[in-house]
């Protein structure tokens, strides 16, 4: 399952992160999931919930999940579009030159954590 490996990888960079910066708790993980990505925002969940109770920092935290739009470029007219409407096509010019700038990806965009002196902290992740 592609989400189980996703969410295995997050998890292991919370850890990291946490370890690094002496987190104590993680409160909120706000993640940004590329709408063409093929990741199933429920299985996510899903797997979320059941690693999360695995790792201490992460056992009250809470899953934001935000979708990042899909954009095709078109080579051929240097114009963009929106991938999920239009497919491969160009809208603009009907090539199907065309290569998708964003929407396959999934980044951390904002973790907010508590540090072992009690200030909050905000991070931001990418996951490759
Ligand atoms: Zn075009």
């Amino acid at each position: 399952m592609h989400e189980m490996g996703i969410v295995l990888h997050l998890a292991k960079t919370l850890d990291e992160l946490a370890e690094e910066q002496h987190i104590t708790k993680i409160g909120s993980v706000t993640l940004q999931v590329g709408e063409v990505s093929g990741i199933m925002t429920e299985l996510f969940t899903d797997a979320w919930n059941y690693f999360k109770v695995r790792h201490p920092v992460l056992t009250e935290s809470e899953l934001i999940l935000e979708t990042l739009p899909a954009v095709t470029y078109c080579q051929n007219c240097g114009k963009t579009y929106e991938t999920v409407k239009y497919g491969k096509i160009c809208p603009h010019c009907g090539s199907p030159e065309t290569y998708l700038l964003s929407g396959n990806e999934c980044i951390i965009k904002q973790i907010e954590a508590e540090t072992e002196d009690g200030t909050e902290s905000e991070e931001t992740v990418t996951i490759e």
